[in-house]
């Protein structure tokens, strides 16, 4: 009996691997050779202790190429390189029923490897449901197409900004989530302004497009966005900080009709002041955003295929599974975008 290997989180800072049986894919499944897998805060959090969750199969942004299919796949075929989208939604709850599975009451429970609750993306194989399986260009290399899951995020992040041509646009924050919200608002039409404090992620911010860029530690950009905007404040911002002060930062610095949303997850999760008032004058837009919706996703493999979106910049370093724990530390690092396992 053919077996493939698992890695699974066991406890805090110790991963293991399991061997699970490989089968042959039923009707609608697809077996999936994983080439790459990153790793995100998700895992980070498993492996570090800070969500408890044992054992855990971890890594939710994989890509590979199709192994074998099963009797009514139509999508893919034997040897295409594919994305898998492995947090996905139950398909029964109210909001998958009314279009917004990524709201599904019942996310985050994904169940691919049989040895492990999670997605099971740091493996050497997946079996898969066709439906979740994203074909990407034959060309594409598979370490930028396990881009596609974060990618997907702030594709449905940037589509909740609504974004014209021409609009002032500011990104809070260059890590990897800020640099791809850059690249995807400059293919929105926009004047893209980033706001960090690490000059080196401002460089990055640079590479990935932005238009002007500010230094929070060292100008005020609330004002600083007022100035550039002839005092009217931006049109859309995001916040990708988890930080409650720099959500309310966002908000004093979008103008008029401006559209804020916030991002990222906040911890710890303090209240901010905002004027109702102001809300009610402006008519600016509040709003978050979580999780990709199946079309987000798929945009996000064709901006990959289509070599609209250069994720290149953004892997630090590819090491192979049987060192996922090097990965893991790497990974945790505050200097390093996006790490990836490769069996
Ligand atoms: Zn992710
Ligand atoms: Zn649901």
């Amino acid at each position: 009996m053919e077996t493939y290997k698992v890695a699974v989180i066991e406890d805090v800072k110790k991963i293991g691997f399991k061997e699970v049986k490989k089968r042959e894919p039923e009707d609608r499944q697809v077996l999936v050779k994983v080439d790459s897998c990153a790793i995100c805060t998700l895992e980070q959090r498993v492996y570090s202790g800070v969500m408890n969750r044992y054992p855990f199969a971890g890594g939710h942004e994989a890509a590979g190429t199709v192994e074998a299919i099963g009797k009514k796949v139509k999508g893919v075929q034997v040897g295409d390189k594919v994305a898998v989208r492995l947090l996905n939604s139950c398909g029964e709850c109210y909001y998958c029923r009314n279009g917004h599975e990524n709201q599904c009451t019942t996310s985050f429970i994904a169940e691919t490897q049989e040895c492990a609750m999670g997605p099971g993306g740091f493996a050497e194989y997946m079996m898969m449901d066709a439906s979740d399986v994203y074909k990407m260009d034959p060309k594409i290399d598979l370490t930028h197409a396990a881009l596609s899951e974060p990618l997907a995020c702030c594709v449905h992040s940037i589509e909740n900004g609504q974004i014209g041509l021409g609009d002032d646009v500011v990104v809070i924050g260059v890590g990897i989530m800020g640099a791809l919200h850059i690249q995807l608002a400059k293919l929105k039409g926009a004047r893209v302004i980033a706001c960090e404090l690490d000059d080196t992620r401002l460089e990055i911010a640079k590479k990935m497009g932005a238009d002007i860029l500010i230094n929070s530690g060292k100008t005020d950009p609330v004002k600083e966005i007022q100035k550039i905007t002839e005092g009217r404040g931006a049109d859309a911002v995001f916040c990708t900080v988890p930080v409650a002060a720099l959500a309310k930062q966002a908000v004093d610095m979008s103008g008029k009709l401006g559209r804020i949303v916030f991002y990222t997850s906040f911890h710890p999760d303090n209240p901010i002041d905002i004027s109702p008032n102001k809300v009610h004058s402006t008519e600016q837009i509040i709003t978050g955003t979580v999780n990709p919706m199946k079309k987000d996703f798929l945009i996000a493999t064709r901006l990959l295929s289509g070599k609209l979106i250069d994720v290149s910049a953004l892997i630090s370093d590819c090491i192979p599974l049987e060192n996922i724990e090097e990965a893991m530390e790497k990974a945790i690092r505050p200097d390093t975008y996006r790490i990836i396992v490769r069996p």
